[in-house]
């Protein structure tokens, strides 16, 4: 394993193997592109400037921006190049700026001086239902268990395109929403705060790579579109979702907020947690099929947090529970020709586990109010109600190694008067 001499607590997400991008600001400074190193950020607009990354071949500060888009579509290469230069530099036996206290000041911020900014400027957001314990858990509650997954549902991984104008960085504060919801399916609708408000635990990748219009890209090449992977709070409201979603499917129950982890982690620092799919059966059409492990390990937990109380995990689960692996699902979107475009976002579906600790959403845990869950005041939660908190975390973890992504917090508020 890889040590630095910056001190890095033990059992940090933000491993030197680890090295994810985000954009930052602090006092005084522009938001600009960083990496999470422990309990610090590397400001790379710093760096840049200070000359230590000539020769990795990146021809103008890409990282003084708000956005990561520009410094992502210079292109894989690029990206290891920035990882294997960043590794150099602060491992533990390299001294070119450990001995520099006067650049290491403007480079090396504490964790705790930054706030995290959206790291993409998102183009288009997509999000897939590619869990099979979800979509089945879903299914029994809506349709009874004879139907709970639709024919199409092992053919092709389902997916919707979402709105990407909602996304947020994690720690935007979510005002709950409003809109026509039937509490009784005898009378007619009516206007109201969402009453069913939820979370889905989801993991998202960010397109690293664009396509032409009318191209497709195979399960083989999928992942070389991927720049990597952060945490996704896909809000969603219950209630306003199930009114409306027949026939053309999720629109405002989903569309006011979606929250994002600040820090993308890349797919090299996931290599080392591939990991064998489920096994697909029946057999999927050719376009669809793939070859070596295409799932990661990486595990997730969900906390409930009401105003002024300690949280409580709610939720643990794993990425790597997905039916529909990442390579399939870009596979799929792109079969019909569909362009890719840096900075997009496809959001994973909800990720729910075999076991009942595992599911991914409080429709499911709290099993549409019929099960409460209790906090740590004693109070009960079927949904998330106002001032409540929802944390979610996800890491990888293996033989001492550690890459984390963090956290994603969000916050509801009462519905605007
Ligand atoms: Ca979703």
């Amino acid at each position: 394993m890889k040590t630095s001499w910056l001190p890095i607590e033990q059992g940090s997400d933000f491993s030197l193997e680890n090295l994810p991008f985000g954009v930052f600001k602090t006092e005084g400074l522009t938001p600009r592109a960083g990496v999470a190193l422990g309990g610090y950020v590397i400001d790379l607009s710093a760096l840049y400037s200070s000359g230590l990354m000539n020769g990795i071949g990146i021809s103008n500060n890409v990282f003084n921006k708000p956005y990561l888009n520009d410094f992502i579509a210079l292109g894989k290469p690029v990206w290891q190049a920035v990882r294997s230069f960043l590794q150099t530099m602060f491992e533990k036996e390299n001294t070119s700026l450990k001995d520099n206290d006067n650049l290491i000041k403007h480079i090396v911020i504490p964790m705790k001086e930054v706030q995290m900014l959206m790291p993409i400027q998102v183009r288009d957001y997509t999000d897939f239902y590619s869990s099979e314990e979800h979509a089945t858990n879903v299914g029994i509650m809506f349709r009874g268990k004879e139907n709970a997954l639709m024919p199409n549902w092992k053919h092709l991984p389902v997916g919707y395109h979402g709105r990407a104008s909602s996304i947020v960085i994690s720690g935007t504060n979510i005002h709950r929403p409003k809109g026509q919801i039937r509490p009784d399916d005898n009378l007619p609708p009516v206007f109201s705060p969402s009453r069913q408000m939820d979370f889905e635990l989801e993991m998202a990748f960010i397109i690293g790579k664009s396509t032409n219009l009318g191209d497709s890209v195979s399960t083989q090449e999928a992942e070389e579109h991927i720049f990597g992977m952060v945490i996704f709070n896909d809000w969603s409201a219950r209630d306003i979702q199930k009114w409306e979603y027949v026939p053309l499917g999720p629109f405002l129950g989903k569309n006011f907020a979606s929250s994002v982890s600040p820090w993308i982690v890349t797919m090299d620092a996931l290599a080392p947690f591939r990991t064998e799919g489920p096994a697909q059966e029946p057999e999927v059409l050719p376009y669809l099929q793939y070859e070596g492990n295409k799932n990661f390990d990486i595990c997730l937990e969900v906390q409930l947090q009401p105003e002024n109380v300690e949280p409580v995990t709610i939720s643990r689960s794993n990425h790597k529970y997905l039916y529909w692996n990442m390579a399939q699902q870009l596979a799929h979107h792109t079969v019909n020709g569909c362009n890719l475009s840096i900075g997009d976002m496809m959001a994973s579906g909800t990720i729910s586990g075999p076991t009942e600790d595992a599911f991914g959403s409080m429709l499911e845990i709290a099993w549409k109010g019929t099960k409460p869950v209790t906090m740590a005041d004693g109070s009960k939660r079927v949904f998330i109600q106002d001032n409540d908190t929802v944390i979610m975390k996800a890491w990888c973890e293996k033989e001492g190694l550690r890459v984390g992504f963090g956290e994603v917090i969000g916050k509801i508020l009462p519905a605007k008067p």
